[in-house]
C-alpha cells in the first residue's frame, strides 16, 4: 500500500519524524512531503546567540535540501494556511491543496502576547534566526544613532520575560554589547540592558541557588533587574510596568512565554491548553490519522499538566511519530512516548550557565554546565547525521 505522508515544519519534531521514517522505509513505500515555512532547519535553542552575533548563521540554519539529500522527501518551502481534518487534506498559503493518508503536525508554538495593549506591535519576538538577525540589526542601528547624539532610550534594551528565553538573551548581550560599543566609540557603562520579570523570580523551576547564582552573574555584568514587575502595556518606546513606573527603551525584546500555533488552534482537532491533544502514541485524540511532534502537542505528564515544550521533547517526539507512522503502515502495534529528561540547561553568556542534569536534577554552574550545553548541541549535530546515514 502507498500511504501519502504530509508533515508540517521542519524543526526538531518534524525534521526528526521524517528523518525516522525514512529508516524504516523507502521512498517508494511511503512518499513524504515535507512543509516549512523557510528553506532551512534552525537551531533555535541557539538563537541568542545570533542576536548577540556570536554565531554564524550558517551554524544555526541548515539547508533542508541537504539534510535530506536523497532520501526521496518532496520539500515544499512555504507557509500553512489550515488544516481540513475531515477531509483530510492541508491548504498552503501560496493556494495549493495537499492530500495525505497519514498527517504528522509539528509547527511549533508561536509567541504570546497576553493582550498587552502595545506589546506585539512595538517589541521583536525571539523564535527564528530571521527574527535574531532583525533585532540585532535593530540594536545597531540603535546603537549607531546613539553614537551620533541621539536619544538616552537608544541605549537602552529591555528583555521581558525572565525564564530561559529571556535570561539567555540578555547573558549573550550582556558579553557583547561592551564591544558593539567600543566599535562605536560609546562608553559602555552608558547602556542599560534591563530584565524585567512578572512573577518573584527568574528562571521559574531552577532551584534557588542557581538563580541567585544566575542574578548575580548577569548583575554582575551590568543587567538591570526589574523582578515582580509585569510589563503591563507599550506605547511606542515607553514600556509600562505593574507599579506604574516605566521605563524608556529603544529595543523591546518579548520573551514572556508562548502558546500553541494558530493553524492548529483553528484546524477543529482536539485541543487542551491551546496544543494539539494526543494519546500515548501521540495521534491526535480526536483524528488518529494525525500525528503531533513538538511543541503543538500537549503530552501530559504524571503530574496531570503538559510538559514545559523543549527542543528535547521535541527530538524525542518526532522519533517516536516517525516510528509509529512506520509501525502503523506495518499494521504493528504503535510504541508509547516516553520522554527522557536530560536535564535543562541555561547559558548565562559564553563563560557561564547554570543546569539541573540527570534523573537526580543534580545542579551545575559555570564551565561545567557552559560545556554540558556545548556537548548538547553537538550531540543533536551528530545524532541528525548518524540519522541522515541509516535513513534510505
Ligand atoms: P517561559 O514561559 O518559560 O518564560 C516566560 C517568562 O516571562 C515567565 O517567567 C513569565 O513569568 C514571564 N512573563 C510573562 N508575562 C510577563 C509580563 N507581562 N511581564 C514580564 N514578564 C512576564 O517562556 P520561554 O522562556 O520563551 O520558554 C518557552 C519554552 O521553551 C519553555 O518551556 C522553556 O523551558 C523552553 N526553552 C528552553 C530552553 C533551554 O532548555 N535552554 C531555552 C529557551 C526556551
Amino acid at each position: 500500500m502507498n500511504r501519502r505522508v504530509v508533515i508540517l515544519g521542519a524543526g526538531y519534531g518534524g525534521l526528526l519524524t521524517a528523518l525516522t521514517i525514512r529508516k524504516h522505509l523507502r521512498a517508494e513505500e511511503a512518499p513524504i512531503t515535507l512543509v516549512n515555512r523557510v528553506p532551512t532547519h534552525q537551531l533555535v535553542t541557539e538563537l541568542h546567540r545570533l542576536t548577540a552575533g556570536n554565531i554564524r548563521e550558517q551554524a544555526l540554519a541548515l539547508p533542508l535540501e541537504k539534510l535530506l539529500k536523497g532520501k526521496g522527501v518532496d520539500l515544499r518551502i512555504g507557509g500553512v494556511e489550515s488544516i481540513e481534518p475531515d477531509l483530510k487534506r492541508v491548504r498552503l498559503t501560496e493556494g495549493s491543496v495537499l492530500a495525505y493518508d497519514t498527517l504528522v503536525v509539528a509547527l511549533g508554538s508561536e509567541t504570546a502576547f497576553f493582550g498587552i495593549p502595545g506589546l506585539r506591535e512595538n517589541s521583536f519576538t525571539l523564535k527564528s534566526v530571521e527574527d535574531a538577525k532583525r533585532i540585532r540589526e535593530h540594536i545597531e542601528e540603535k546603537l549607531d544613532s546613539f553614537a551620533r547624539g541621539g536619544r538616552e532610550a537608544d541605549a537602552s534594551i529591555v528583555v521581558g520575560g525572565g525564564g530561559l528565553t529571556g535570561i539567555e538573551t540578555v547573558g549573550e548581550l550582556a558579553d557583547e554589547l561592551p564591544a558593539w560599543c567600543r566599535g562605536r566609540g560609546i562608553e559602555p557603562g552608558s547602556i542599560r540592558l534591563y530584565n524585567v520579570e512578572a512573577s518573584s523570580s527568574i528562571l521559574p523551576g531552577f532551584p534557588s541557588e542557581l538563580v541567585a547564582r544566575a542574578q548575580s552573574s548577569l548583575e554582575n555584568r551590568g543587567v538591570r533587574f526589574r523582578i515582580g514587575q509585569p510589563i503591563t502595556a507599550v506605547e511606542g518606546s515607553t514600556v509600562r510596568l505593574g507599579d506604574g513606573s516605566a521605563i524608556e527603551a529603544g529595543t523591546l525584546i518579548w520573551c514572556g512565554g508562548v502558546q500553541g500555533h494558530p493553524v492548529v488552534t483553528a484546524s477543529g482537532i482536539e485541543l487542551v491548553r491551546g496544543r494539539a491533544a494526543v494519546t500515548a502514541d501521540l495521534r491526535s485524540v480526536s483524528h488518529p490519522d494525525i500525528f503531533v511532534a513538538g511543541d503543538s502537542a500537549a503530552v501530559i505528564g504524571e503530574d496531570g499538566r503538559p510538559y514545559p515544550p523543549s527542543a528535547q521533547l521535541a527530538w524525542q517526539m518526532g522519533e517516536t511519530v516517525g516510528y509509529n507512522v512506520f509501525a502503523s503502515y506495518r499494521g504493528a502495534d504503535l510504541q508509547p512516548f516516553r520522554p527522557v529528561f536530560s536535564g535543562t540547561l541555561a547559558s548565562l553568556g559564553r563563560k557561564d550557565g547554570v543546569a539541573v542534569v540527570g534523573a537526580r536534577l543534580t545542579p551545575l554552574k559555570g564551565f561545567a554546565a557552559t560545556a554540558m550545553k556545548e556537548a548538547s548541541n553537538l550531540r543533536y549535530l551528530s545524532h541528525i547525521k548518524g540519522l541522515f546515514a541509516l535513513a534510505y
